[in-house]
Protein backbone atom coordinates (compact mmCIF):
# COMPACT_ATOMS: atom_id res chain seq x y z
CA UNK A 1 0.00 0.00 0.00
CA UNK A 2 1.36 3.27 -0.71
CA UNK A 3 0.57 6.80 0.86
CA UNK A 4 0.82 9.74 -1.58
CA UNK A 5 0.50 12.89 -0.04
CA UNK A 6 1.33 15.15 -2.87
CA UNK A 7 -1.21 16.04 -5.50
CA UNK A 8 1.60 15.57 -8.64
CA UNK A 9 2.33 12.34 -7.41
CA UNK A 10 -1.32 11.34 -7.25
CA UNK A 11 -2.23 12.20 -10.54
CA UNK A 12 1.11 10.93 -12.08
CA UNK A 13 -0.53 7.42 -11.01
CA UNK A 14 -3.68 8.00 -11.98
CA UNK A 15 -2.69 8.58 -15.80
CA UNK A 16 -0.18 5.19 -15.27
CA UNK A 17 -3.43 3.71 -13.90
CA UNK A 18 -5.85 5.29 -16.96
CA UNK A 19 -2.94 4.70 -19.53
CA UNK A 20 -2.88 0.89 -18.76
CA UNK A 21 -7.12 0.32 -18.69
CA UNK A 22 -6.68 -0.47 -14.80
CA UNK A 23 -9.61 0.20 -13.09
CA UNK A 24 -9.89 2.66 -10.42
CA UNK A 25 -12.18 3.00 -7.14
CA UNK A 26 -12.24 6.05 -4.56
CA UNK A 27 -13.61 6.35 -1.32
CA UNK A 28 -13.23 10.06 -0.09
CA UNK A 29 -13.20 10.44 3.90
CA UNK A 30 -11.94 12.65 6.13
CA UNK A 31 -10.40 9.78 8.39
CA UNK A 32 -10.83 8.74 11.74
CA UNK A 33 -12.04 5.59 9.81
CA UNK A 34 -14.64 3.17 11.45
CA UNK A 35 -16.80 -0.20 9.39
CA UNK A 36 -18.84 2.62 7.51
CA UNK A 37 -15.70 3.62 5.94
CA UNK A 38 -14.21 -0.01 5.32
CA UNK A 39 -17.87 -0.96 4.59
CA UNK A 40 -17.37 1.35 1.52
CA UNK A 41 -13.72 0.25 0.63
CA UNK A 42 -15.00 -3.09 0.10
CA UNK A 43 -17.77 -2.12 -2.26
CA UNK A 44 -15.15 -0.16 -4.41
CA UNK A 45 -13.15 -3.10 -4.23
CA UNK A 46 -15.92 -5.49 -5.10
CA UNK A 47 -16.59 -2.77 -8.67
CA UNK A 48 -12.96 -3.16 -9.29
CA UNK A 49 -11.97 -5.79 -8.97
CA UNK A 50 -8.67 -7.46 -7.71
CA UNK A 51 -6.77 -5.96 -10.54
CA UNK A 52 -8.29 -2.65 -10.19
CA UNK A 53 -6.78 -0.24 -7.44
CA UNK A 54 -8.50 1.26 -4.42
CA UNK A 55 -7.52 4.60 -3.57
CA UNK A 56 -9.07 5.90 -0.16
CA UNK A 57 -8.38 9.99 0.37
CA UNK A 58 -8.20 11.06 3.83
CA UNK A 59 -8.99 14.62 3.95
CA UNK A 60 -10.24 16.77 6.35
CA UNK A 61 -11.66 19.54 3.99
CA UNK A 62 -11.86 23.21 5.93
CA UNK A 63 -14.15 24.49 3.37
CA UNK A 64 -17.05 22.60 3.94
CA UNK A 65 -16.35 23.84 8.20
CA UNK A 66 -18.91 26.78 9.09
CA UNK A 67 -16.48 29.55 10.97
CA UNK A 68 -18.13 27.81 14.33
CA UNK A 69 -17.71 24.43 13.55
CA UNK A 70 -15.14 21.50 14.75
CA UNK A 71 -12.72 21.73 12.20
CA UNK A 72 -9.70 22.46 14.34
CA UNK A 73 -11.03 19.53 17.06
CA UNK A 74 -12.75 17.02 14.15
CA UNK A 75 -11.20 13.89 15.40
CA UNK A 76 -7.68 12.82 13.21
CA UNK A 77 -5.70 9.77 13.54
CA UNK A 78 -3.67 8.80 10.02
CA UNK A 79 -1.78 5.96 12.01
CA UNK A 80 -4.66 4.10 12.66
CA UNK A 81 -6.54 5.32 9.54
CA UNK A 82 -3.46 3.46 7.11
CA UNK A 83 -3.29 0.73 9.57
CA UNK A 84 -6.85 -0.14 8.81
CA UNK A 85 -6.65 0.77 5.40
CA UNK A 86 -3.89 -1.43 5.13
CA UNK A 87 -5.59 -4.40 6.52
CA UNK A 88 -8.11 -4.16 4.20
CA UNK A 89 -6.30 -4.21 0.97
CA UNK A 90 -6.53 -0.68 0.11
CA UNK A 91 -3.89 0.03 -2.62
CA UNK A 92 -3.07 4.05 -1.83
CA UNK A 93 -4.24 6.22 0.92
CA UNK A 94 -4.21 9.51 -0.59
CA UNK A 95 -3.66 12.44 2.37
CA UNK A 96 -2.83 15.72 1.23
CA UNK A 97 -2.11 18.59 3.23
CA UNK A 98 -4.04 22.05 2.92
CA UNK A 99 -1.30 23.54 1.14
CA UNK A 100 -1.71 20.60 -1.64
CA UNK A 101 -5.04 20.40 -2.07
CA UNK A 102 -6.34 24.46 -2.23
CA UNK A 103 -2.79 26.19 -3.54
CA UNK A 104 -2.34 29.97 -2.73
CA UNK A 105 -5.46 30.10 -0.31
CA UNK A 106 -3.47 30.69 2.69
CA UNK A 107 -2.68 34.18 0.73
CA UNK A 108 -5.94 34.58 -0.45
CA UNK A 109 -5.15 33.06 -3.71
CA UNK A 110 -6.94 30.30 -4.35
CA UNK A 111 -10.62 31.24 -5.71
CA UNK A 112 -12.21 28.41 -7.74
CA UNK A 113 -15.66 26.71 -6.22
CA UNK A 114 -18.18 24.28 -7.54
CA UNK A 115 -21.85 24.82 -6.24
CA UNK A 116 -24.56 22.93 -6.83
CA UNK A 117 -27.42 25.01 -6.74
CA UNK A 118 -30.48 22.88 -5.99
CA UNK A 119 -30.02 19.44 -3.82
CA UNK A 120 -27.97 21.25 -1.81
CA UNK A 121 -30.20 24.38 -0.65
CA UNK A 122 -32.51 22.57 2.32
CA UNK A 123 -31.66 20.50 5.13
CA UNK A 124 -28.00 20.25 6.44
CA UNK A 125 -27.02 23.17 3.45
CA UNK A 126 -30.04 25.56 5.03
CA UNK A 127 -28.40 24.58 8.53
CA UNK A 128 -24.99 24.88 7.52
CA UNK A 129 -24.20 27.51 4.95
CA UNK A 130 -21.79 27.01 2.53
CA UNK A 131 -21.40 23.10 3.63
CA UNK A 132 -22.37 21.47 0.53
CA UNK A 133 -20.21 24.32 -1.91
CA UNK A 134 -16.64 22.71 -0.02
CA UNK A 135 -17.62 19.21 -0.28
CA UNK A 136 -18.73 19.16 -4.34
CA UNK A 137 -15.54 21.79 -4.54
CA UNK A 138 -13.25 18.98 -3.29
CA UNK A 139 -14.81 16.01 -4.43
CA UNK A 140 -14.69 17.37 -7.91
CA UNK A 141 -10.82 18.09 -6.95
CA UNK A 142 -10.72 14.24 -5.72
CA UNK A 143 -12.22 13.31 -9.29
CA UNK A 144 -10.00 15.44 -11.21
CA UNK A 145 -6.90 14.10 -9.04
CA UNK A 146 -7.46 10.85 -8.82
CA UNK A 147 -9.55 9.96 -11.84
CA UNK A 148 -11.87 7.44 -10.75
CA UNK A 149 -14.05 4.75 -12.19
CA UNK A 150 -15.91 4.67 -9.39
CA UNK A 151 -16.85 6.74 -6.25
CA UNK A 152 -18.50 5.34 -3.42
CA UNK A 153 -20.18 7.51 -0.70
CA UNK A 154 -22.32 6.77 2.19
CA UNK A 155 -25.83 6.93 2.48
CA UNK A 156 -25.37 8.16 6.37
CA UNK A 157 -24.91 11.61 4.47
CA UNK A 158 -28.30 11.31 1.97
CA UNK A 159 -28.07 14.72 0.68
CA UNK A 160 -24.21 15.22 0.25
CA UNK A 161 -24.84 11.78 -2.10
CA UNK A 162 -27.85 13.03 -4.05
CA UNK A 163 -25.57 16.42 -4.49
CA UNK A 164 -22.80 14.52 -5.54
CA UNK A 165 -24.86 12.65 -7.94
CA UNK A 166 -26.19 15.75 -9.23
CA UNK A 167 -22.74 17.47 -9.78
CA UNK A 168 -21.74 14.41 -11.56
CA UNK A 169 -24.54 14.18 -14.30
CA UNK A 170 -24.39 17.69 -14.88
CA UNK A 171 -20.80 18.18 -15.12
CA UNK A 172 -20.29 15.17 -17.24
CA UNK A 173 -17.50 13.15 -14.62
CA UNK A 174 -16.60 10.42 -16.75
CA UNK A 175 -17.20 8.15 -13.40
CA UNK A 176 -20.16 5.66 -11.37
CA UNK A 177 -21.01 6.92 -8.10
CA UNK A 178 -22.48 4.08 -6.05
CA UNK A 179 -24.18 4.57 -2.78
CA UNK A 180 -23.73 2.16 0.27
CA UNK A 181 -26.09 1.70 2.82
CA UNK A 182 -25.57 2.74 6.69
CA UNK A 183 -23.27 1.17 8.76
CA UNK A 184 -24.65 0.95 12.64
CA UNK A 185 -23.32 0.40 16.19
CA UNK A 186 -25.32 -2.33 18.27
CA UNK A 187 -28.05 0.20 19.57
CA UNK A 188 -28.56 1.53 16.53
CA UNK A 189 -26.43 4.47 16.09
CA UNK A 190 -25.12 5.56 12.77
CA UNK A 191 -21.10 5.13 12.70
CA UNK A 192 -19.58 8.81 12.68
CA UNK A 193 -16.43 9.75 13.49
CA UNK A 194 -18.20 12.51 15.51
CA UNK A 195 -19.06 10.03 18.00
CA UNK A 196 -16.13 9.69 19.74
CA UNK A 197 -17.09 13.28 21.00
CA UNK A 198 -20.20 11.48 22.92
CA UNK A 199 -18.42 10.68 26.46
CA UNK A 200 -21.05 8.81 28.77
CA UNK A 201 -24.11 9.49 28.96
CA UNK A 202 -24.29 11.36 25.59
CA UNK A 203 -23.28 8.44 23.79
CA UNK A 204 -26.35 6.68 25.18
CA UNK A 205 -28.90 9.76 24.14
CA UNK A 206 -27.36 9.58 21.13
CA UNK A 207 -29.61 7.17 20.23
CA UNK A 208 -32.56 8.91 19.91
CA UNK A 209 -31.99 9.97 16.25
CA UNK A 210 -32.20 6.38 14.64
CA UNK A 211 -35.39 6.19 17.77
CA UNK A 212 -37.78 9.09 16.50
CA UNK A 213 -36.84 7.39 12.95
CA UNK A 214 -37.90 3.95 14.13
CA UNK A 215 -41.12 5.58 15.48
CA UNK A 216 -42.32 7.76 12.59
CA UNK A 217 -41.63 4.38 10.51
CA UNK A 218 -43.77 2.55 13.06
CA UNK A 219 -46.57 5.64 12.53
CA UNK A 220 -46.00 6.12 8.82
CA UNK A 221 -46.42 1.65 8.08
CA UNK A 222 -50.02 1.40 10.58
CA UNK A 223 -51.11 4.29 9.29
CA UNK A 224 -54.44 3.71 6.78
CA UNK A 225 -53.64 6.80 4.94
CA UNK A 226 -50.87 9.46 4.63
CA UNK A 227 -49.94 10.98 7.84
CA UNK A 228 -49.49 14.61 7.58
CA UNK A 229 -45.56 15.97 8.31
CA UNK A 230 -46.11 18.51 10.56
CA UNK A 231 -48.22 15.37 12.76
CA UNK A 232 -44.53 13.37 12.58
CA UNK A 233 -42.73 16.75 12.94
CA UNK A 234 -44.60 16.62 16.60
CA UNK A 235 -43.54 13.17 17.16
CA UNK A 236 -40.03 13.01 16.47
CA UNK A 237 -39.98 16.18 19.01
CA UNK A 238 -41.62 14.01 21.86
CA UNK A 239 -39.36 11.58 21.00
CA UNK A 240 -36.25 13.90 21.41
CA UNK A 241 -37.69 14.95 24.42
CA UNK A 242 -36.82 11.38 25.71
CA UNK A 243 -32.96 12.69 25.75
CA UNK A 244 -32.11 15.43 28.39
CA UNK A 245 -28.96 16.74 26.58
CA UNK A 246 -30.35 16.38 22.87
CA UNK A 247 -31.69 19.03 20.56
CA UNK A 248 -33.59 18.95 17.40
CA UNK A 249 -31.70 20.86 14.54
CA UNK A 250 -33.97 19.84 11.98
CA UNK A 251 -36.10 16.98 10.68
CA UNK A 252 -37.62 16.65 7.07
CA UNK A 253 -39.74 14.33 5.31
CA UNK A 254 -39.07 14.40 1.36
CA UNK A 255 -39.12 12.71 -1.73
CA UNK A 256 -35.81 10.25 -2.40
CA UNK A 257 -34.74 10.73 -5.50
CA UNK A 258 -35.28 14.96 -5.71
CA UNK A 259 -35.59 16.09 -2.04
CA UNK A 260 -38.60 17.78 -2.13
CA UNK A 261 -40.02 18.00 0.70
CA UNK A 262 -43.55 16.74 1.42
CA UNK A 263 -46.67 17.60 3.26
CA UNK A 264 -47.93 14.16 3.43
CA UNK A 265 -45.88 11.03 4.45
CA UNK A 266 -46.12 7.46 3.33
CA UNK A 267 -44.05 4.37 3.42
CA UNK A 268 -41.76 5.28 0.68
CA UNK A 269 -40.76 8.60 1.75
CA UNK A 270 -37.36 9.45 3.08
CA UNK A 271 -36.59 10.78 6.44
CA UNK A 272 -33.60 12.94 7.27
CA UNK A 273 -33.03 14.77 10.92
CA UNK A 274 -30.13 16.47 12.52
CA UNK A 275 -29.33 16.58 16.50
CA UNK A 276 -26.97 18.24 18.62
CA UNK A 277 -26.50 15.93 21.49
CA UNK A 278 -24.77 18.15 24.39
CA UNK A 279 -22.55 20.05 21.91
CA UNK A 280 -21.88 17.32 18.99
CA UNK A 281 -24.63 17.63 15.77
CA UNK A 282 -25.38 14.23 14.38
CA UNK A 283 -27.59 13.51 11.78
CA UNK A 284 -29.66 10.39 10.44
CA UNK A 285 -31.92 9.44 7.67
CA UNK A 286 -33.74 6.21 6.98
CA UNK A 287 -36.71 5.37 4.54
CA UNK A 288 -39.91 5.08 6.23
P1 LIG B 1 -16.73 11.30 6.43
O1 LIG B 1 -15.36 10.78 6.74
O2 LIG B 1 -17.61 11.43 7.61
O3 LIG B 1 -16.69 12.53 5.56
O4 LIG B 1 -17.42 10.19 5.54
C1 LIG B 1 -16.80 9.67 4.38
C2 LIG B 1 -17.77 8.79 3.66
O5 LIG B 1 -18.15 7.72 4.51
C3 LIG B 1 -19.07 9.49 3.26
O6 LIG B 1 -19.47 9.03 1.97
C4 LIG B 1 -20.03 9.05 4.34
O7 LIG B 1 -21.37 9.04 3.92
C5 LIG B 1 -19.55 7.63 4.58
N1 LIG B 1 -19.97 7.17 5.91
C6 LIG B 1 -19.76 7.79 7.10
N2 LIG B 1 -20.35 7.11 8.10
C7 LIG B 1 -20.96 6.05 7.53
C8 LIG B 1 -21.76 4.96 8.03
N3 LIG B 1 -22.04 4.85 9.32
N4 LIG B 1 -22.22 4.06 7.16
C9 LIG B 1 -21.95 4.17 5.82
N5 LIG B 1 -21.20 5.16 5.29
C10 LIG B 1 -20.71 6.08 6.13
Amino acid sequence: MRIVTSVAAMLRLARRWRRHGTRVGLVPTMGYLHEGHLSLVRAARKRVGGTGRVVVSIYVNPTQFGPREDLARYPRDLKRDVRLCRAEGVDVVFAPDDAEMYPGKAAGNYSTYVVEEKLSQGMEGASRPGHFRGVTTVVAKLFNIVQPDVAVFGAKDFQQAAVIKRMVRDLNFPLKTLVAPIVRELDGVAMSSRNKYLSGDLRQQATVLQRSIQAVRRAVTTAKQPAPAVQLRSLVGKVIQTAPDARLDYVEFFEPETLSPVAKVSPGTHMALAVFVGGTRLIDNGRL
